[in-house]
């Protein structure tokens, strides 16, 4: 196995505390067995999410000494803007907080009944803004996303006949295609330079502009220099150059590759429309040259862009995920292949398949890791995902029971991961002991957060 070498060296230390196996009860106990509720102070290895959670480098953190917090035309903006047009190549650049704000901006704006917007998947804060303004968010994967068994190299690709369909048949109703890089809802998989020409080809041919949702753009340019025809030989930053240009617009997350712990933007070349969202960013985040954020954060994402698009950064970064992912089908775990590039998915159905849907097997392998190991990882299946049909009561379960791992970026060492893989090997080898779990509370809305339970 290779063992991927971090492209660095520790500057600053966090420390991180295990905890005994009786307090980790206790915390479980009072959790009401959900590991959101537990606090992070006692997680030895908090794989929950990559959103947000980056270490800083260095540089970054000598930016936020020299950034400008002036209320206007601050220096930290010019140099984010210049950062955001050198790699995206769009006029038009607009700070927000975070990337669910750059969704609120311009699905309100371009959003009511009667309108569709394509994706390939929309992400979950994507889809609730869509459908908060009475749109219909519509999700266009090929159907390998479908198959976690099923190895292909762009799994995170745009279905182009279904867009093609869609684009005739809803004609007039389509403000906007978007386009998720990499495609995080179906398992972190990359989407293929070809499929992005394609997808624009089509939108132009329609007269519909394309925008990319582009967190984790980096790591997809990445996967297109090591997976595709023709990209071997040319530097990331090109390829998302190219990438960018077959689009009109983006918005990001910039707690993804831009390797800062907030932030976001929008970008694009309509300049109309940019009016139109400043005008609404004033009122709900700040102004156009801040959007808020301080002057020291837009310095760091600055610096940060360029960074996420380092390639020794890219391939260490590919690679301690892939590393995690090998160890733990070694080990005979079944995962979500092929491995994708922010997270290793574990298919809980076929980990505990003693444990039916309605039972929380996702949910019950995150209890066994925290109990086990201190590990906090998330579940993505039915506590997140089943919906009771109001009318008759029958639950309809999703076709997954996925738990994720995240890894965040440049913070836990390949140790780390070879610790974590040990654990949930150890938890596979006794997964026999693992119970389901069932409800003693749940909120109506986004019931993940706040659940509670117990064990059958
Ligand atoms: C994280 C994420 C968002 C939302 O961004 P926040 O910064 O969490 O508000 C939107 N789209 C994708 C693909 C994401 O990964």
């Amino acid at each position: 196995m290779n063992i991927p070498v971090e492209p660095f060296r520790i500057k600053t230390v966090e420390r991180i505390r295990q905890t005994t196996r009786e307090e980790r009860e206790a915390y479980l106990k009072e959790a009401g067995l959900n590991v959101f509720a537990v606090p992070s102070e006692s997680i030895f290895v908090d794989l929950l999410t990559d959103s947000g959670t980056s270490a800083m480098s260095d540089q970054q953190w000598g930016g936020l000494l020299t950034g400008d917090e002036a209320y206007a035309g601050s220096r930290s903006f010019y140099r984010f803007e210049a950062a955001i047009r050198d790699i995206t190549g769009f006029p038009q650049v607009i700070p927000t907080h975070q990337g669910r704000v750059a969704e609120n901006l311009l699905f309100s704006t371009i959003c009511r009944p009667g309108i569709t917007i394509p994706n390939n998947t929309h992400f979950d804060t994507t889809h609730a803004n869509v459908a908060a303004n009475g749109a219909d968010a519509l999700n266009l994967p090929v159907p390998e996303a479908l198959h976690p068994e099923t190895e292909h190299p762009f799994k995170g690709n745009m279905n182009l006949e279904a867009l093609e369909k869609v684009l005739t048949e809803r004609k007039g109703s389509i403000p906007l295609v978007a386009m998720t890089v990499t495609n995080n809802s179906a398992g972190g998989q990359p989407v293929s330079m070809e499929n992005i020409k394609a997808t624009s080809q089509i939108c132009r041919k329609h007269g519909v502009p394309f925008f990319f949702d582009c967190a984790r753009y980096a790591e997809n340019c990445w996967f297109i220099h090591e997976r595709e025809a023709g990209y071997k030989n040319k530097k990331v930053i090109d390829i998302a150059r190219e990438m960018f240009s077959y689009a009109d617009g983006c918005w990001m997350s910039a707690k993804k590759d831009a390797l800062v712990n907030i932030g976001g933007f929008l970008a694009m070349k309509d300049e109309k429309l940019a009016q139109t969202l400043r005008n609404k960013l004033i009122l709900i985040e700040g102004f156009p040259t801040y959007g808020g954020l301080a002057g020291r954060d837009l310095e760091a994402i600055a610096i940060g862009l360029y960074e996420g698009l380092d390639e020794d950064y890219l391939k260490y970064r590919t690679e301690q995920v892939r590393y995690l992912g090998e160890m733990l089908m070694a080990g005979g775990v079944p995962l979500v292949k092929p491995i994708g590039g922010h997270a290793v998915f574990i298919d809980a159905l076929a980990f505990c398949p003693h444990i039916p849907q309605s039972e929380f097997p996702g949910v019950a392998l995150t209890v066994a890791l925290y109990r086990e190991a201190g590990i906090r990882a998330v579940e993505i299946g039915s506590m997140m995902f089943a919906e009771k049909d109001p009318k008759t009561g029958k639950v309809e379960y999703p076709p997954l029971d996925l738990v994720r791992l995240a890894i965040p970026r440049r913070v836990y060492t390949n140790t780390h991961m070879a610790y974590v893989a040990d654990a949930i090997v150890a938890v596979y080898k006794n997964r026999d002991k693992l119970r389901g779990l069932r409800l003693t509370y749940e909120a109506p809305m986004l019931r993940h957060f706040t659940a509670r339970l117990e064990e059958v």
